[in-house]
């Protein structure tokens, strides 16, 4: 092992990651919200507006859409569209649950 360099423990790509994930809004808060919704992403979406088929990850998050959006509408949880029970894609345990975070290239 003489003469070599001893391999870092921390690469570049490792630490440009964990300032990533220290400087990057994981989408906590108000200035979050959009993001959770669904409505600018889409791609965690779990429950779609029957009324506008903007999505949401959770009932929660559809409620306060609906309630912005709809207010003259009672929100009916049942006629929501369930996205991840509706195609048959979504029965497989085997398929790998898309990440949270995007693309890590900017
Ligand atoms: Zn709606």
């Amino acid at each position: 092992m003489t003469g070599k360099a001893k391999p870092k423990k921390h690469t570049a790509k490792e630490i440009a990651a964990k300032v990533d994930a220290a400087t990057t809004s994981r989408g906590g808060g108000k200035a979050g919200l959009s993001d959770r919704s669904g409505v600018e992403k889409g791609g965690h979406a779990k429950l779609e507006c029957p009324l506008c088929k903007t999505t949401a990850p959770d009932v929660k998050s559809m409620q306060i859409h609906h309630d912005a959006r709809h207010p003259k509408i009672p929100f009916d949880e049942s006629k929501l569209n369930n996205l991840h029970t509706a195609g048959p894609a979504t029965s497989d345990p085997n398929k790998p649950k898309p990440g949270v975070r995007g693309s890590l290239k900017k």
